[in-house]
């Protein structure tokens, strides 16, 4: 394959609408939410958590909601678990605790994903409706058509509303959940297949065996005001809760109960160099300053390959794009970057790359690497349960890992 050179120095959408033909879906345009360190750094010096245990849950208006807003830079490691962690040091207990939470949440998705792998796209413990064709969010309402217009317009939506639209896709619909969380993926700018897969094994119930149902009652709980304006206001299609349903318990998979190789899982815990690296080639799972492999070669030339294989298939929308570029702009302010379109992969092949390590299986397609530097856990992945995340938690070290 051939690798493509992208000029950084035009307008994102530009590049995107020159350079990315057929490799994104949906309408051009960018996130209100602005890629880059310089962004997320901005993001974390206004992390203020006060209220967060109360409002983490409200919708509208916005000026009630407690959600931070820090997850694309957390999902791209731009701000780490371990740093967002400590920045919250300070916070009123309950505030702290209930946050820190949250945190885990998203580290016990990736351990999870690090775990099972691409396991996480079937059904986990529960047989909950995965692959039912069709799309599950009728858009008459204006509870659903309001979040999925934010999610197409703005490519972010704060997790109550993810739930909201994962349990209307199929807990209520019927539709596969396998189907809904592709296409959330392809429009969150925090899009991981960690989180997103967890979000929805565990809405539907497939992770829990407990569908989270969805009705009216969220609707004017969380977001009041918002019935009045619908269309359907006097014949709400969602004015009870879906049927109860207790999905069938799926036979027991042993790589829930415990890890024949945490070591493999956690990937390495000090740099590997195995040759001396002629640059830095950074993921889509660590495009932070802090990144190991970057802040370990300060003065090598620095190298993101966009995949056009996997964009080809994936079809990410213009606003994940645009938070990519943004980043790789910022970035390219301080230090020598250069961006292609081709195969990471390939390209690893052909030149001595340090690479820090990420927790996903398509890591493993890097198979000539000169330098790997260890992922930025949290916590050490352990060998015990990760079926539910309260038996995770229980197994994790105490103290977090004070290197990232
Ligand atoms: C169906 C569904 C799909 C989801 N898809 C994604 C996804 O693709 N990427 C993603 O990062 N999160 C996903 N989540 C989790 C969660 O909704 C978002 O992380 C959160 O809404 C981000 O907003 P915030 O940064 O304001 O979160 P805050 O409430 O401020 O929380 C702080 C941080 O904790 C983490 N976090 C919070 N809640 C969760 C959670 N339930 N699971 C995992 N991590 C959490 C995030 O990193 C977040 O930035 C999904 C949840 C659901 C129900």
């Amino acid at each position: 394959m051939m690798h493509e050179p992208i000029d950084l120095s035009r307008d994102p959408v530009e590049i995107i609408a020159t350079d990315f033909q057929g490799l994104f879906s949906g309408d051009l345009g960018l996130s209100s939410i602005a890629g880059g360190q310089t962004a997320a750094d901005a993001a974390l010096a206004r992390l203020d958590v006060v209220g967060y245990a109360k409002n983490r849950s409200e919708v509208l208006p916005k000026t009630r909601r407690g959600a931070t807003v820090l997850s694309p830079y957390i999902r791209h490691n731009l701000l780490t678990l371990g740093q967002v962690y400590k920045a919250v040091s300070k916070a009123p207990f309950q505030d702290r605790e209930k946050f820190r939470d949250e945190l885990f949440w998203q580290e016990y998705a990736r351990h999870l994903y690090a775990r099972v792998g691409t396991r996480l796209f079937q059904n986990l413990r529960f047989d909950a409706n995965w692959d039912t064709p069709g799309d599950g969010w009728n858009r008459e309402m204006a509870c659903v058509d309001s979040v999925v217009s934010v999610l197409v317009e703005d490519g972010w939506l704060v997790n109550q509303t993810r739930m909201w639209l994962a349990s209307h896709w199929s807990v209520r619909n019927q539709k596969g959940w396998l189907h809904g969380q592709e296409r959330m993926h392809r429009e969150l700018i925090d899009g991981s297949r960690a989180a997103n897969l967890l979000g929805w094994q565990w809405t539907v119930g497939a992770g829990t065996g407990k569908p989270y149902g969805f009705a009216k009652w969220q609707v004017e709980k969380r977001a009041p005001g918002l019935c009045s304006k619908c269309p359907l206001k006097n014949n709400c299609p969602i004015e009870n809760f879906p049927d109860e349903s207790s999905p069938r318990q799926l036979e027991r998979d042993p790589m829930l109960d415990s890890d024949p190789n945490p070591r493999l899982t956690a990937g390495p815990l000090e740099p590997i160099q195995l040759r001396k690296p002629e640059k830095v080639l950074l993921t889509i799972d660590s495009l932070g300053d802090g990144d190991p492999a970057l802040a370990a070669n300060p003065d090598l030339p620095v190298m993101f390959v966009f995949n056009e294989h996997a964009l080809k298939k994936l079809q990410l929308s213009s606003r994940r794009l645009g938070f990519y570029l943004q980043t790789l702009q910022d970035l390219a302010t301080r230090r020598n970057l250069e961006v292609l379109l081709g195969d990471p992969y390939e390209y690893a092949n052909q030149v001595d790359v340090a690479v820090t390590f990420a927790p996903v299986p398509s890591f493993k397609k890097f198979k000539r690497l000169a330098e790997v530097h260890p992922y930025h856990w949290l916590r050490l992945p352990h060998a015990g349960s990760v079926r539910s995340f309260s038996s995770w938690r229980q197994k994790l070290d105490q103290g977090i890992n004070q290197n990232h």
